[in-house]
């Protein structure tokens, strides 16, 4: 997996300050997508284990809510093992700590995803520009929603994440 950037205390991507990895590739090309230079699977570098270590030493810190995977698409094929192996690592390591997601896909079309296990938000759907709205949080436009994944699975039903 190669990846764009990795982030330090972000705002944007998530609720508290977080450690976010923008990963490379995705091939959803939403019009007027704000990281088409994310799109190319072979952009960026590898991501190696100062790149991990890099995030971990991150998530050490007190003051970090947690992780946030976007990019370009953290859910396609060629991203998806090294995420998966990621998500559980930190979540075995950082139980307390958060793990956000941002896919371009529905939820439900990724819910048995086995990262799902260790993702605690979802953004999901493709971003609509005609749908664009900045008063949102988190998300580019109002067909995407912040989805609390264990919520979800509990009662088998879209529960929305709270502000
Ligand atoms: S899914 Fe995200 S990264 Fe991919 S084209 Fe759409 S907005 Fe851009």
């Amino acid at each position: 997996m190669n990846y764009h950037n990795i982030t330090h205390d972000d705002m944007l991507n998530g609720d508290g300050l977080r450690v976010v990895l923008f990963v490379s590739g995705c091939s959803l090309c939403c019009h007027n997508c704000q990281n088409p230079q994310t799109w190319d699977k072979d952009s960026g570098i590898p991501f190696d284990e100062d790149a991990k270590s890099e995030i971990f030493s991150e998530l050490d810190k007190d003051y970090i809510s947690g992780i946030t995977f976007t990019g370009g698409h953290p859910l396609e094929h060629y991203n998806l093992d090294a995420c998966t192996s990621l998500a559980r690592e930190i979540k075995e390591k950082y139980p307390s700590k958060t793990i956000w997601l941002y896919t371009g896909l529905v939820y439900e079309n990724v819910q048995n995803l086995d990262i799902m296990n260790y993702v605690d938000v979802v953004v999901d759907g493709a971003y609509v520009d005609g749908l664009r709205d900045i008063s949102l949080k988190w998300r580019g436009s109002s067909n995407q929603r912040v989805i609390d994944v264990k919520k979800t699975k509990e009662r088998g039903d879209i529960v929305l994440h709270c502000d």
